[in-house]
């Protein structure tokens, strides 16, 4: 019934003050917090992160940002958690795909600045939790 997702607020996020927002709107949704920490990520953990994107066109500069300063990353659990956040999230380009109530939709104005970042599948979500949280008991 119950499943999990990674949650992170990029380093854009972070550097507007606006981890709270988003903490606030996983909470307000039902959604609960199952881990939370902030994080310089490495290249390598960018490179792993991101794999599905490596060779296209904004793979450097998507690795360059991610690991520019902290980010807040979060196991986050309920129903159908995945797609809950990815709601709360919005469309990828925070203009042309997200919409408004949407925290990308609120708070975004360029594609790569787009504030969060939500698993966008149980299967990716499963192996992004294994990256980025290796010890937490399932
Ligand atoms: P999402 O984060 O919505 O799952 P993607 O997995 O397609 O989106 O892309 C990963 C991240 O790469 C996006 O959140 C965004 O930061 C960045 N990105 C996606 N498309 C572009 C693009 N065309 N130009 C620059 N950055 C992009
Ligand atoms: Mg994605």
């Amino acid at each position: 019934m119950s499943e999990r997702t990674l949650v992170l607020v990029k380093p854009d996020g972070v550097e507007r003050g606006l981890v709270g927002e988003v903490i606030s709107r996983i909470e307000r949704k039902g959604l609960k917090l199952v881990a939370l920490e902030m994080r310089q990520v490495d290249q390598q953990l960018a490179e792993q992160h991101y794999a599905e994107h490596d060779g296209k066109p904004f793979f450097g500069s998507l690795l360059e940002f991610i690991t520019s300063g902290p980010v807040v990353a979060a196991v986050v659990e309920g129903p159908k958690a995945v797609a809950a956040f990815r709601q709360i999230a919005g469309g990828t380009d925070p203009v042309e795909k997200a919409e408004a109530g949407s925290l990308r939709g609120d708070y975004g104005l360029e594609v790569q600045y787009n504030l969060v970042h939500g698993s966008d599948s149980p299967e990716s979500a499963e192996r992004e939790l294994k990256l980025w949280f290796p010890d937490l008991q399932a």
